[in-house]
């Protein structure tokens, strides 16, 4: 086959929902790199895979799965051309276990590192790691990548065993994401991050949100992603349905809560060990703690401030800009923040309330 229209092929099957939308311009997608936003390119080297993972596109038992291989230099040739035209300005490779994690992971280093040295291409490469693979193939593909993750792909042992016999997250994942964060200390402006599939597992977002903060605080991931599930034909949980995209929303805003802004997940409002659905969660958060509020906004501390809601990272700082340049006692002196009238309901200005509980806007 042409090596060009093999790697669009491989390019399509990286990414699962290309089977939906078969169109190689939504396989080249803008993405938030260590290096800020780029155009890239999300590729396989391999469709074949051992694993038979039972949500997954490229499981071995998925007949009608095309079984593709593309050699490391074939597929550096490749995108090097995409990358010459501009059409892309990085890439991140993946791929199905064949023979062995370690002989995948070799296979990924070699393109790679094709790139970095035949090439000389100096541009941004988010590799995926095989779990099960030695410390030194780690070292080997964090010094090449920017980027490198490992999926969990479910927030404990007993889920993961549900889903994909063939993993472990205790025996494989886990070493290997703490050796690779190790190795990271060594390294400045390299990122490491993990992906956890919602809806496919029967796990709640308490078990999701508590394996998070052990990634951040325990572990030092910089991202966990969430991505919600959405059935493949001809797999075991093809008639699973689909897990509702405001989910995996809600997650991530109490993701930013954990990472960002300093909460434990036990603080998080779970309601039989799930997120509300039909409000952000912060807010949800403070309306089973209307004991800690209003708060004095001209005396709260910036760790205060970011928990009231509607105020974000960039807002407290604001906030504690203004007040350094004189009290802040009406509305007025917040001209200009956003979501004032949320934060309203939350605060006081030297003394005064000007909240309206009913003006609350849910996102
Ligand atoms: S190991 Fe990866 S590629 Fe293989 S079946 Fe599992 S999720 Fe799919």
């Amino acid at each position: 086959m042409d090596p060009q229209k093999k790697l669009r092929l491989l390019s399509k099957l990286a990414r699962f929902e290309c089977e939906r939308e078969p169109d190689l311009g939504r396989c080249i997608y803008n993405a938030s790199t260590p290096r800020g936003r780029k155009p890239i390119l999300k590729t396989m080297l391999s469709t074949y895979c051992d694993k038979n993972c039972d949500y997954c596109i490229f499981r071995r038992d998925r007949d009608s799965t095309p079984r593709l291989f593309i050699k490391p230099d074939t597929l550096a040739r490749g995108f090097m051309e995409l990358y010459r035209r501009g059409k892309v300005q990085g890439l991140f490779l993946s791929s199905g276990v064949f023979v062995h994690p370690e002989v995948t992971m070799e296979k990924l280093i070699e393109t790679a590192d094709i790139l970095r040295k035949r090439y000389e291409y100096k541009g941004y490469i988010h590799l995926k790691l095989m779990p099960g693979v030695s410390l030194q193939t780690l070292e080997e593909a964090v010094k090449l990548a920017d980027r490198v993750s490992m999926n969990i792909e479910a927030p404990n042992e007993e889920r993961l065993k549900k889903i994909a016999k063939g993993k472990s997250l205790r025996k494989e994942i886990i070493p290997n994401i703490t050796q690779v964060s190790k190795i990271l200390e060594n390294y400045e402006r390299k990122s490491h991050i993990t992906q956890v599939m919602v809806g496919v597992s029967d796990e709640s977002d308490e078990e999701i949100l508590k394996s998070s903060e052990y990634l951040y605080r325990k572990l030092k991931l910089n991202r966990v992603y969430y991505s919600a599930f959405y059935p493949v034909k001809g797999t075991p949980l093809e008639n699973k349905p689909p897990e509702s995209k405001m989910r995996e929303h809600r997650l991530y805003q109490a993701d930013f809560l954990i990472r960002d802004y300093g909460f434990s997940w036990e603080e998080l409002p779970f309601e039989k060990g799930k997120l509300p659905e039909d409000r952000d969660p912060k807010e949800a958060w403070a309306e089973r703690n209307l004991h800690l509020f209003p708060v004095e906004i001209n005396r709260a501390d910036y760790e205060l401030l970011v928990r009231v809601p509607g105020v974000g990272k960039e807002t407290a700082k604001e906030i504690i800009s203004r007040r350094l340049r004189g009290a802040l006692k009406s509305p007025e002196d917040l001209r200009g923040i956003r979501n004032l009238r949320k934060i309203l309901r939350y605060v006081t200005l030297m003394g005064r309330y000007y909240g309206c509980p009913s003006s609350t806007n849910r996102t």
